[in-house]
């Protein structure tokens, strides 16, 4: 649907893009996720036309929009201050992008009702646009962008006004307001969780480049450098030591854990860094006395508890190194909490392993 080709922009001497690669799919939810300043609102806007490039090409539906005006490409964009007029009504603020439609007005209200009904406003028409909540306002901004029909529906941080339980709850709206229209969707966030959450596929941005492009589940457990692993949650990063190859399988000793045998996918391209593995605190498990497991386990002894009600966290000495251990509540039923100083053996399985060197 959207394709990036080796897409360069400056402001002035600032490097913004530096050669945007990729592509995005017709109907998928694609998320531009990175830090502040990275660049992916810029490149939301050279999809939407409101921003020219300096060199590269960006393709929608297979044609070079070089030359494509914003107002005729198959786009339309929510932007983070939604932008509704508050003297005029929830119908009219929805209907505005349909002003210079031929239409007839019974045809254009019924759409306005069409696309209220959309996203769950369904009879707000009348009511004042000064008067809605937070959350209904940017439901009208959806509304005034889905009305257009567009093929790409572009967000910028729509949901960043929101406080935090109107947020999960309007991104599962858009979750389902996506599959519903089956348009794509290309959000662009700061929010890691909210990318994991929302996407089928997201592109993490540092400094103008794309850093690694995959799906949640990739991205989480197969992130392709420290940094993205550093990005996206919380890991921990262990010396280790390449002791060997062996058919397309690295052996590796990690401080502290011992030898493992690590996958191709497991070991991505080499950075130039010092040899590390990376364990999220999650696949990690204490194991209660009396409990088994047929995972690998290390002696450790608890330095640190901190409780956070649903999950527990603990960090772990086990000779040389300190790892984090998250436990859920639900995967120890009824066991107490551990004490600092409490011995413990931490299991770890070698598939959870990556190699960032
Ligand atoms: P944020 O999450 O803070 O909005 P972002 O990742 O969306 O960040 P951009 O807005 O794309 O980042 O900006 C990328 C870089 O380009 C930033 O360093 C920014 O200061 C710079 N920049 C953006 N717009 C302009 C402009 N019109 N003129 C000059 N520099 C700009």
């Amino acid at each position: 649907m959207i394709e990036f080709r080796d897409v360069h922009k400056y402001y002035g001497d600032y490097h913004a893009l530096r050669g945007i690669s990729g592509s995005i799919r017709a109907g998928e939810f694609f998320s531009l996720l990175g830090p502040s300043g990275c660049g992916k609102t810029t490149l939301l806007r050279t999809i939407a036309g409101f921003e020219g490039i300096d060199s590269g090409a960006v393709l929608i539906d297979a044609k070079d929009m070089a030359k494509v005006p914003a107002n005729e490409r198959p786009t339309n964009m929510v932007f983070q201050s939604y932008a509704i007029f508050p003297h005029m009504s929830v119908g009219e603020n929805v209907g505005f992008g349909l002003r210079r439609d031929p239409r007839s007005k019974a045809e254009k209200a019924k759409a306005v009702e069409e696309a209220l009904e959309m996203v769950g406003l369904k009879g707000y028409g009348a009511r004042a646009a000064h008067a809605l909540s937070g959350g209904q306002r940017q439901r009208v901004a959806l509304a005034r962008a889905l009305i257009l029909k567009p093929k790409v529906l572009l967000l910028d941080e729509p949901l960043s006004a929101l406080d935090k339980k109107m947020r999960e709850h309007m991104q599962v709206e858009l979750i389902k307001l996506q599959r519903q229209v089956g348009i794509t969707f290309v959000l662009v966030t700061h929010d890691q969780e909210e990318a994991l959450v929302m996407s089928d596929r997201i592109a993490v941005m540092f400094e103008g480049e794309i850093a690694q492009l995959a799906d949640p589940e990739t991205l989480y457990r197969r992130p392709n450098s420290k940094k993205v692993a550093d990005f996206i949650g919380t890991m921990n990063f262990i010396p280790a030591q390449v002791i060997g190859e062996q058919g397309g399988q690295i052996e590796v000793e990690a401080k502290g854990l011992g030898r493992a045998l690590l996958n191709a996918d497991q070991c991505p391209a080499g950075q130039g860094d010092a040899p590390m593995v990376g364990l999220r605190p999650e696949t990690l498990t204490l194991m209660y006395p009396g409990q088994t497991t047929t995972e690998r386990t290390v002696d450790g002894i608890i330095d640190e508890v901190i409780y956070f009600g649903d999950m527990t966290y603990y960090d772990v000495y086990l000779g040389g190194t300190d790892v984090e251990v998250r436990l859920s509540m639900r995967n120890t039923p009824g066991r107490p909490i551990l004490d600092v100083g409490t011995s413990v053996d931490v299991a770890w399985s070698p598939s959870a392993l990556v190699l960032f060197r």
